[in-house]
């Protein structure tokens, strides 16, 4: 247990610092410095260290081995970079448009992840990839959805410094989501 726990704080720390260095990248400093903070909570950190497996998020593995993360409900309920802490079942428009520091934040979270479990065998196309194939969409409002899409698409094409931009993406996000 103690290795796992060593691993999962490399692990997460290292995305941390991932996510810092891309939210930085479009000012966004504050959020990149409190990104995922709740990880280092123990409802979160023991579970995710029970379940670490490296390759994957525990969390995946954890719903596997006892039906329901009680990380992720922790981790959800606290991160606003997260679709399903907007998501509301008895809102009468369940999914709304995301302000646009976190939306940016869930950006930089999607693409840390690709790069810290893909390592060397990440590729510019991998967002889009995991965006068009593994994402729920029905978590998005559709102004969302269109926003990731062009994001996501123009990431595959040129690259994250490209469209990691402040100016590339508040003009995205006013184009889609305001
Ligand atoms: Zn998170």
């Amino acid at each position: 247990m103690l290795k796992k726990m060593w691993l999962h704080f490399k692990l997460i720390t290292k995305h941390k610092w991932i996510v810092f260095r891309l939210c930085s990248k479009v000012g966004l400093i504050w959020r990149g410095l409190v990104h995922d903070l709740s990880k280092y909570s123990p409802t979160e950190f023991f579970e995710s260290s029970k379940y670490y497996v490296g390759y994957k998020s525990p969390i995946q593995v954890a719903r596997q081995e006892r039906v329901y993360s009680a990380a992720w409900l922790h981790h959800k309920g606290r991160n606003k970079h997260h679709e399903e802490y907007w998501y509301d079942f008895n809102a009468p428009v369940k999914a709304p448009v995301i302000p646009y520091k976190y939306t940016v934040e869930m950006l930089c979270d999607n693409l840390a992840a690709g790069i810290v479990y893909k390592g060397k065998d990440f590729t510019n196309d991998y967002p889009l990839w995991y965006w068009k194939n593994i994402k729920n969409k029905d978590v998005f409002h559709p102004k969302m959805v269109e926003f990731f899409d062009d994001v996501f698409e123009e990431i595959s094409k040129n690259g994250i410094d490209a469209v990691l931009k402040k100016e590339i993406l508040k003009e995205k996000y006013n184009k889609y989501c305001s």
